[in-house]
């Protein structure tokens, strides 16, 4: 099972399938460590419109009403980090069905 890891940190891909951990006292990070509901929260940008979703644990893929799709949509929020969000979250909900 996960850490319950509240701590506020955000993902930058410096390059592909290299991500840089913004936060105190982490230098790299195993993304596998983070769950996909936890997912949004690595990313900063997204934060302002998650309470935009209608749906609480939207995942902003295939929700409509999404506050994310939105953002993108009016420029606050740029299109590679959404597809770097994508990404990441297929990768993490392969993992998490091949745990058991
Ligand atoms: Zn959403």
């Amino acid at each position: 099972m996960g850490k319950n890891t509240t701590t506020k940190i955000s993902l930058y891909e410096i390059e592909k399938n290299t991500y840089l951990v913004d936060t105190p006292g982490f230098q790299t990070m195993d993304i596998y460590e983070i769950e996909t509901k936890d997912l949004d929260k690595y990313f900063i940008e997204f934060k302002n419109h998650v309470e935009e979703c209608e749906f609480v644990g939207c995942t902003h893929i295939k929700e409509e009403n999404c506050g994310i799709k939105n953002a993108i949509q009016n420029g606050k929020i740029d299109i590679s980090r959404y597809e770097n969000y994508i990404k990441i979250y297929n990768d993490l909900k392969d993992k998490e069905e091949h745990k058991w």
